[in-house]
């Protein structure tokens, strides 16, 4: 009998292996879970920031199934409050401000009846912030993608699903940012979201996900009383300590299969390549 099918099949089994950990073993449900998106809307032509968008349709079996499978959605001031604990919580998170969220997440999470955190840049209009992080992504992409107005901000927090939450006023690279400015840049995105909005804003999170312990300072300084990372993964994992100042996030990326989705909500990431 011939056999050599099996040496590459052997290599499909483990590049797939890699690229999906689908064999590590899940995290306990009582770890809570915080999920990041960005945008919810289709792919374009454009092969740039393809992972911050999730299409509409997946966005939607991703939280039927969150809601089918008995996880609780909460806010971040919720989870906080609640000290980390307490049953199978998912927090859902958007970064930024983009207007499909308010276009397309907005119904999904109202019909499963789900919470989310929305981390709203303050001056977010013809705001490039790519170029911010590096010079060359100057496509002027996301730029150009819509922004949510304060009108429809207010929309979305008196539905009852989103509460607010920091992201700096100009969505800045804090590592290159003088320590004043930051001050401002962190302590006045509060006072600004909140007097706007007639709202109270508890969580932040650091653009780019980059950040000193010098930031964590001020935005404890600046009345917040937690804030996410980028950092993938689920505090908590191996008896580790869940620091509110530093709460790891799962990536929800548009390059996604559903598959994948599952094994990030089990494991906090998808795989190793
Ligand atoms: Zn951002």
């Amino acid at each position: 009998m011939s056999l050599w099918w099996l040496l590459p099949a052997l290599i499909l089994v483990l590049v797939v292996s890699a690229r999906y950990a689908w064999w590590k073993p899940s995290l306990p449900d009582h770890l809570p879970r915080v999920l990041m998106y960005h945008m919810i809307s289709s792919q374009g032509t454009s092969k740039k920031h393809r992972g911050l968008r999730v299409d509409p349709v997946m966005f939607e079996r991703q939280i039927a199934w969150l809601a089918g499978n008995g996880w609780e959605f909460v806010t971040l001031s919720t989870l906080t409050e609640r000290g980390f604990s307490g049953g199978k919580q998912v927090a859902i998170t958007f970064d930024d401000g983009y207007e499909d969220n308010m276009r397309n997440a907005l119904p999904v999470l109202q019909k499963y009846d789900a919470k989310a955190t929305l981390y709203l840049v303050v001056d977010r209009h013809d705001n490039d912030w790519s170029v911010k992080k590096k010079a060359h992504h100057n496509t002027g992409e996301l730029a150009a993608e819509p922004k949510l107005s304060d009108r429809q901000v207010r929309q979305l927090i008196d539905s009852g699903v989103f509460e607010l939450g920091g992201h700096t006023l100009t969505h800045c690279h804090l590592p290159s940012t003088p320590s004043d400015e930051k001050a401002q840049e962190i302590g006045a995105c509060r006072q600004v979201l909140e007097e706007t909005f007639e709202t109270s804003v508890t969580s932040f999170a650091y653009p780019f996900g980059l950040f000193s312990a010098e930031d964590v300072n001020l935005v404890r300084e600046a009345g917040f009383s937690n804030a996410v990372t980028t950092d993938e993964g689920i505090d908590g994992a191996g008896g580790s300590n869940t620091d509110p100042w530093r709460l790891r996030r799962i990536k929800v990326s548009g390059k996604d299969n559903f598959w994948a989705f599952k094994i990030r909500m089990r494991i906090g990431f998808r795989g190793y390549l």
